[in-house]
């Protein structure tokens, strides 16, 4: 395999890289890695130190806990309490976009800082072959936010990594973009009905054909649930409004469908609601210029995908 350094991004991940980015988690660095949703910001989820670096490079509040990533089903059933519909799910889902909060396990090994305090913890699989292989690799399980600094723009490459944390982070390996380009959809289990914490990559409506239904959290009792779910976030520099037919004098326009001048940045031409969230991250970044005044974003469908597009964009509206 060909190799490319530029600065500390590892541009292809041969066995080598791996090897040095797992060492690097072992000896409690930061690693940022592909998912097939965005780049994730790596530790050691076992490593008090670590799990603290990850909150101190982001600028994360340490009240907002973070998602342990594991490579197989063996050594996450060894933390948390799986019910029948965290199984079903499961089996459903996983590897995949599609992160679970269930109770923590008494004798749990994950450090108490990254789930905020809570007994409870939120846990996934990954569907990425170098997430997969970086995770096995490092023996352990891997605590990992967004690699961007906190309420800024997600990274769905490694140079958006590059760009937003640098040479704070201590590897960044490259998988080019991400597939599915918008975080997880997050479905607590731990209490007595299942409830939507954050809609993302798998569909609200595809989790209920496996498990029934799952209530919508209103907000209120999600700071409780939830404590991260921030209503400013995934924020660009300058001012963002939705549901725009046109852009004013001196703001860019991010488009969506066929109905619009072909030359606007466009999230899908087509109006395909999957090519548009995975468009979305890098899109923003790449219209969040001071030249501009703000972005207006054209109306996203609020079905399928578009529930976590409109999600993010309304948090990212958020002043
Ligand atoms: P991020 O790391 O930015 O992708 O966000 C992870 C999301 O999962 C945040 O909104 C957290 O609040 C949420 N989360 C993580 N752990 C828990 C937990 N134990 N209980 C409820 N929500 C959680
Ligand atoms: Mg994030």
């Amino acid at each position: 395999m060909k190799e490319q350094f530029q600065n500390n991004i590892l541009k292809c991940a041969s066995i080598d890289h791996l090897t040095k980015a797992a060492q690097t988690i072992q000896a409690g660095g930061l690693v940022a890695f592909p998912t097939e949703t965005v780049y994730g910001l790596g530790a050691d989820a076992t490593n008090d130190d670590a799990v603290a670096c990850i909150f101190d490079v982001k600028g994360r509040p340490y009240f907002n806990p973070l998602i342990i990533h594991f490579s197989n089903q063996v050594s996450l059933s060894a933390t948390v309490v799986f019910n029948e519909q965290a199984k079903k799910l499961a089996r459903a889902f996983w590897p995949g976009a599609l992160t679970l909060v269930l109770p923590r396990k008494s004798d749990c090994s994950i450090s108490l800082l990254a789930s905020a305090g809570l007994d409870t913890l939120a846990v996934r699989i990954p569907n990425h072959p170098l997430a997969q292989a970086l995770i096995t690799a490092a023996n352990t399980p891997i605590a990992a936010p967004s690699a961007n600094c906190s309420g800024e723009i997600s990274p769905s490459t490694a140079e958006h990594v590059m760009q937003s944390l640098g040479e704070k982070v201590d590897t960044i390996l490259d998988g080019g973009p991400c597939r599915v380009g918008i975080e997880s959809t997050v479905i607590d289990l731990s209490g007595s009905t299942p409830t939507l914490l954050r809609p993302g990559g798998i569909v609200c409506e595809e989790l209920e054909k496996v498990i029934g239904p799952i209530v919508l959290s209103d907000g209120s009792e999600d700071k409780n649930r939830s404590p991260g779910m921030l209503e400013r976030h995934y924020a660009p520099s300058i001012p963002l409004r939705l549901n725009a037919k046109k852009a004013n004098p001196g703001e860019a326009f991010l488009a969506f469908g066929s109905k619009v001048n072909a030359r606007h940045t466009n999230l899908s031409h087509m109006g395909d609601l999957k090519e548009a969230a995975a468009n979305l991250f890098a899109m923003l970044r790449m219209l969040d210029q001071p030249n501009f005044r703000g972005i207006a974003v054209m109306k996203i469908p609020t079905t399928g995908l578009g529930v976590a597009i409109n999600d993010r964009l309304k948090r990212a509206a958020t002043m």
